[in-house]
C-alpha cells in the first residue's frame, strides 16, 4: 500500500492528559513495562488480581494446537460469582450495580445485593427447567435489568447464552435459535422503542412455529418478562411468566465452579460485511480481559464513578462493557432501555445529568447524529460530571472526535478510541487515558499484554509511516475459541491468510504513523483502487466530515472504465448548515474540497446528498449496499440492516 495517500497523518493535534487526571489514574507506564517483560506472567497476574478463582490455575496459555487456544486451563471459577456474590461478601452489597432508566421515564436502582439475589432465583428457575451445564439459552430481551440478570443466571449454572438483539426479526431469531440448538428462550412481551411498545413475544412464537419434517424443535420453554404489557399469545406448558416463577424460586443458590474453558456465550457478529458468524467465547480468559480492559481503559474507580455504555446487550460491547467487565469490577452503571431521541432529542444528556455519569462510552454513529442536530441540544444539560469519554464500532473521524471532546466533554475530557471486534472479546487497541497523549482519529496503541502489527500481503511488517493489514501476532485471553459448530470456517476466516506466521487476520486496514500509533482505515474489502492508488474509506470520509456542511459521509469504490474504480460519496448535511445555506452546488464544492484536502486522485466522481445512510442494527455503515447503488446493481442482502426502507430511498435519491 505504498502509494496510499497520507491525509489522516496530517492530523497532528495531540491532547496529553491533565496533571490532575494522571495523578488519580489507575494506570501507569509500569503496566506496559510489566507486560513487555513477560506477557504470560502479566496476564496471570491480572487474572489473579481481578478475579476470584475457586481453583487457582497453574497453567497460563496452552497454544500447542493453534489456532485453538486454552487460557488458565486447569483453573476453575464461576463467572456470575465473580460479577456478583464476591462484591456482596466484600461488604459492597449496598452499592448500586444498575441505575436502570426505562424509555417512558420509569426507573429502578438495583444494588449488588439485590442483583445477586435475583440472579440466584433465576438460576434456580433455570435448573428447575432442566437447564444446566453446556445447555444453550437464547436471550431476546429489551435493555431491562432482567436482560443482565438472565445472562448472569445462565453463566451461573454453566450454560451458554446466545443473546439476540431485540430489534432482529423472527427469521433472524429462528436461525440463531436453531444454530445453537437452544433449550430455553428468555424474552419479554415487549419493550419501549421510539415512544411506543415494540412487541417481542410474537417474534419468538413465530420463530418456534411451523417446524417442517426433519426440523428439530430444541426449545422446551419460553420464560417471559412482563414489560410492555402488550397482549401476547400463550402456549400452556411451554411459556412461563418471569414474575410468577422467579419471585417464587429460592434465593439460595451456590455457585458451582466450572473449568476456565467452559463456554460462556455464542454471539453473532454485526453482519457489516456479510452473513453473521456465531462467535464462541469461554470463561476465564474472557472475563480476565473484559475486567482488565474495563478497569484500565476507563480508568475505573468503582467507589465513585458512574459509568454508562450505551450499547445494547445484543452486541459484543453490551456483553463485555455492560454485563461482564463492569460487574466483575464492581462498578455502578447506567443502563437505558430506549433510543437516544425518545421522547426528546436530549434524552441521553438528560440521563447523564440525572445520574451524574462520569464515564461515557458510545459509538461514532451516535456522535455524528448529534453533530447533525447541533450543539444546542446537549448545551441545555449539565454534563460537568463527565471525566472520560470512549468510542467504539467504527473509525471516529477527527472532526467528530473534536466535537465529542468540545461539546460533550467541555473541551477537557480524555477520549479513548477503542478498536476491537466480536472475535477479540475485549478491547485490543486503545489509549490508556492516564498515560497516553491522545490523537483525534487514531486508536493509537495496543493495550499492555496485546501484540498487534501492520503487515503487507505477505505478512511482512510495514513499519512506521506505512499502511497495510492489521494483525494480532500473539494469542490473547479473550480471543474467540471458534465459530460455533464450524471449526474449519474459524481456521479459514481468521488464520489461513497468515498461517505461516501464525497471525490472526482481523479484516481491517490500518496505518502506523511516525510515532507508531495505529490509524484504522476501514475494512480491507472496502479499500478502493483508483488508477493504481489504494484509497481508504476512513480517510476520504474524514475529509468530507471536516467540511462545515457535512455531518456524516460514506464512500465506496464503483467500477469505472477509465480509472478502474472511482470514488463515490454519500453525504448527510448538518441541519444548521441547511438552515443558513442553499445546498445548490454543494456536491461540487465537496468534490473540490476533497481534492484540495487529499489530492485530485481522491476527488469523488459523484457526491450524493442523502438523508440517511444504510446501517447495521449496531449502527455501522454498510458500504457494500452503497456500492450496489453506485454500480447500478440490485441491492444485496439487507437482513442485518436497521431500517430496510433506507435503501429504496437512497436509490431514488441517486437516480
Ligand atoms: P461482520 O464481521 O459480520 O461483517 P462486524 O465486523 O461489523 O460484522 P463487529 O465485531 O461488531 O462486527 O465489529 C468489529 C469491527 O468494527 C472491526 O473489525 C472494525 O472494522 C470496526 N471497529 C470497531 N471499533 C473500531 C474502532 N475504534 N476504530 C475503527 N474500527 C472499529
Ligand atoms: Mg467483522
Amino acid at each position: 500500500m505504498s502509494s496510499q495517500i497520507d491525509h489522516l497523518l496530517d492530523e497532528t493535534r495531540q491532547f496529553p492528559p491533565s496533571d490532575e487526571f494522571v495523578a488519580q489514574s489507575v494506570s501507569s507506564p509500569a503496566l506496559y513495562e510489566n507486560a513487555a517483560a513477560d506477557r504470560e506472567a502479566f496476564w496471570a497476574e491480572q487474572s489473579r488480581e481481578l478475579l476470584e478463582w475457586h481453583k487457582p490455575f497453574t497453567q497460563v496459555l496452552d497454544w500447542s494446537t493453534p489456532p485453538f487456544a486454552k487460557w488458565f486451563d486447569d483453573g476453575e471459577l464461576n463467572v456470575a460469582y465473580n460479577c456478583l456474590d464476591r462484591h456482596v461478601e466484600a461488604g459492597n452489597g449496598d452499592r448500586v450495580a444498575l441505575h436502570w432508566e426505562g424509555e417512558p421515564g420509569d426507573s429502578r436502582s438495583i444494588t449488588y445485593a439485590e442483583l445477586t439475589e435475583e440472579v440466584k432465583r433465576v438460576a434456580n428457575v433455570l435448573e428447575g427447567l432442566g437447564v444446566g451445564h453446556g445447555d444453550r439459552v437464547a436471550i431476546y430481551l429489551p435493555m431491562i435489568p432482567e436482560a443482565v440478570a438472565s445472562m448472569l443466571a445462565v453463566a451461573r449454572v454453566g450454560a451458554i447464552h446466545s443473546v439476540v438483539f431485540g430489534g432482529f426479526s423472527a427469521d433472524s431469531l429462528r436461525s440463531r435459535i436453531d444454530d445453537a440448538g437452544a433449550k430455553l428462550v428468555i424474552t419479554a412481551d415487549g419493550g419501549y422503542r421510539k415512544g411506543r411498545v415494540s412487541a417481542l413475544k410474537p417474534a419468538v412464537d413465530q420463530a418456534l412455529a411451523d417446524r417442517g419434517d426433519g426440523e428439530q424443535q430444541t426449545v422446551e420453554h419460553v420464560l417471559v418478562v412482563r414489560r410492555g404489557e402488550n397482549e401476547v399469545e400463550w402456549r400452556e406448558g411451554r411459556d412461563l411468566w418471569w414474575h410468577e416463577v422467579v419471585p417464587a424460586a429460592s434465593d439460595e443458590h451456590t455457585a458451582e465452579a466450572f473449568p476456565a474453558e467452559n463456554p460462556l456465550f455464542i454471539l453473532y457478529t454485526s453482519g457489516t460485511t456479510g452473513k453473521p458468524k456465531g462467535i464462541l467465547h469461554t470463561s476465564g480468559g474472557y472475563l480476565t480481559q473484559a475486567a482488565y480492559s474495563h478497569k484500565y481503559v476507563f480508568d475505573l474507580h468503582p467507589e465513585t464513578d458512574v459509568y454508562w455504555c450505551t450499547a445494547d446487550i445484543g452486541w459484543i460491547t453490551g456483553h463485555s462493557y455492560v454485563t461482564y467487565g463492569p460487574l466483575a469490577n464492581g462498578a455502578t452503571q447506567v443502563i437505558y432501555e430506549g433510543t437516544p431521541d425518545a421522547p426528546h432529542p436530549g434524552r441521553w444528556w438528560e440521563i447523564i445529568e440525572k445520574y451524574k455519569v462520569s464515564i461515557f462510552y458510545t459509538a461514532p454513529t451516535a456522535i455524528r447524529s448529534f453533530m447533525k442536530i447541533g450543539r444546542s441540544v446537549p448545551a441545555k444539560f449539565d454534563l460537568s460530571s463527565l471525566r472520560l469519554l470512549g468510542s467504539v464500532g467504527e473509525p471516529i473521524n477527527p472532526e467528530a472526535w473534536i466535537w465529542y471532546r468540545d461539546v460533550i466533554g467541555a473541551g477537557k475530557t480524555p477520549i479513548v478510541d477503542t478498536w476491537w471486534q466480536t472475535e477479540t472479546g475485549a478491547i485490543m487497541v486503545s489509549a490508556l487515558p492516564g498515560v497516553t497523549a491522545t490523537k483525534p482519529g487514531s486508536a493509537q496503541v495496543p493495550l499492555p499484554g496485546i501484540s498487534i502489527d501492520v503487515v503487507d500481503e505477505s505478512g511482512v511488517e510495514v513499519g512506521n509511516g506505512n499502511g497495510g493489514l492489521l494483525v494480532i501476532t500473539e494469542p490473547w485471553p479473550s480471543m474467540l475459541r471458534g465459530i460455533w459448530g464450524d471449526p474449519e470456517r474459524y481456521r479459514e476466516t481468521y488464520w489461513e491468510k497468515f498461517e505461516k506466521q501464525g497471525y490472526y487476520f482481523a479484516g481491517d486496514g490500518a496505518r502506523l504513523d511516525a510515532d507508531g500509533d495505529l490509524w484504522l482505515l476501514g475494512r480491507v474489502d472496502d479499500v478502493m483502487n483508483v488508477s493504481g492508488h489504494r484509497l481508504s474509506t476512513a480517510e476520504i470520509e474524514s475529509s468530507l466530515v471536516a467540511h462545515e456542511a457535512t455531518a456524516e459521509a460514506a464512500v465506496v469504490g464503483a467500477a469505472d472504465e477509465t480509472t478502474g474504480q472511482a470514488v463515490v460519496a454519500f453525504v448527510i448535511i448538518k441541519e444548521s448548515y441547511l438552515s443558513a445555506h442553499d445546498p445548490a452546488g454543494l456536491a461540487q464544492q465537496l468534490r473540490l474540497w476533497v481534492g484540495e484536502q487529499i489530492g485530485a486522485i481522491a476527488r469523488p466522481r459523484d457526491v450524493y446528498i442523502v438523508g440517511e445512510l444504510p446501517k447495521t442494527r449496531s449502527g455501522k455503515i454498510m458500504r457494500r449496499l452503497l456500492r450496489d447503488v453506485a454500480e447500478g446493481r440490485e441491492v444485496g442482502d439487507t437482513t442485518t440492516l436497521a431500517d430496510t426502507a433506507v435503501m429504496s430511498i437512497i436509490s431514488a435519491q441517486v437516480k
